[in-house]
């Protein structure tokens, strides 16, 4: 059974990791992907030949998340390009990791910039044709170090509980117009982002996993499947943990 057929979706940093697992994954079930990179070109072209063979409209544009006016700009053309959108998913984030005493402003504001102000941006440019449609879903891409703080990532930990203080806001605002709003929080996900561990750090980290692994993309496209599709339609506001048990 295709979970998303026809359903047009954006997600924002799908050049690589999560974000690209989740636009294979939905293109699978039928969705036509839109999706945006901020400076990885070559692999966004290669990844929208590979969604379009599969059969569905699929598209790569370059688009800065934090800018609320790139955000803006994207999705009208967007909107002109596939005609409407029923998925958001917030995905795109960084990490400028230190300890509070060796963090810089620059490294704080950037990746709240990056992480928390771009899903302001982007759900403020989808909600007006959400609204209008009376329907859609709406999917911040969280962590487990929002809920429970790391060491060393203040600034990202900031960022991470920002975005389920604002899916919840948001859920509670917009559920009355059939417009579902929710997070998820993955653990340890194998990624780039992750690739620049300590194999020390990345070892502790799945030694605490009830699931003795780490997630792969698809683990957590699997969730966003289910939060895009009719399959959680009574479902906003939440929380999904994506970590193998980590946070148990
Ligand atoms: P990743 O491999 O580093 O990929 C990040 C993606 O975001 C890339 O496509 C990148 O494209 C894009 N991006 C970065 N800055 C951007 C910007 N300003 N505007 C638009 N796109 C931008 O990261 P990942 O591991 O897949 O993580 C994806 C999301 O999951 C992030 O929000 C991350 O915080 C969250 N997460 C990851 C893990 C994990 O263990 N991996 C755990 C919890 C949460 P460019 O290369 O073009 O910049």
């Amino acid at each position: 059974m295709k979970l998303l057929e026809g359903k047009n979706v954006i997600i924002t940093g799908a050049s690589r990791g999560i974000g690209m697992g989740i636009a294979q994954a939905f293109a699978e079930h039928g969705a036509n992907v839109a999706f945006t990179y901020s400076s990885s070109e070559a692999p966004a072209l290669q990844l929208e030949r590979e969604l379009s063979a599969i059969g569905v409209k699929a598209k790569a544009y370059k688009s800065n998340a934090a800018s609320f006016e790139q955000s803006e700009e994207l999705i009208t053309k967007v909107l002109k390009d596939f005609g409407g959108i029923d998925v958001l998913i917030n995905n795109a984030g960084i990490t400028k990791d230190n300890l509070l005493m060796r963090m810089g402003e620059a490294d704080f504001d950037t990746v709240i910039e990056i992480n928390l102000k771009s899903v302001f941006n982007m759900t403020k440019a989808v909600q007006r044709t959400m609204l209008k449609q009376r329907k859609g879903s709406i999917i911040n891409m969280s962590s487990v170090v929002g809920v429970k703080g790391n060491a060393g990532q203040a600034n990202y930990a900031a960022s991470k509980a920002g975005m389920i203080g604002f899916t919840k806001s948001v859920a509670l605002e917009l559920g009355s117009r059939n417009i579902r709003c929710n997070a998820i929080a993955p653990g340890f996900i194998e990624t780039e982002m992750t690739d620049k561990l300590d194999e020390k750090v990345v070892q502790g980290w799945r030694d605490g996993i009830p699931l003795k692994r780490g997630g792969k993309p698809e683990d957590v496209a699997n969730a966003c499947l289910f939060l895009a599709s009719d399959l959680s339609g009574y479902i906003t506001g939440q929380v999904l943990n994506v970590d193998g048990g980590m946070l148990t």
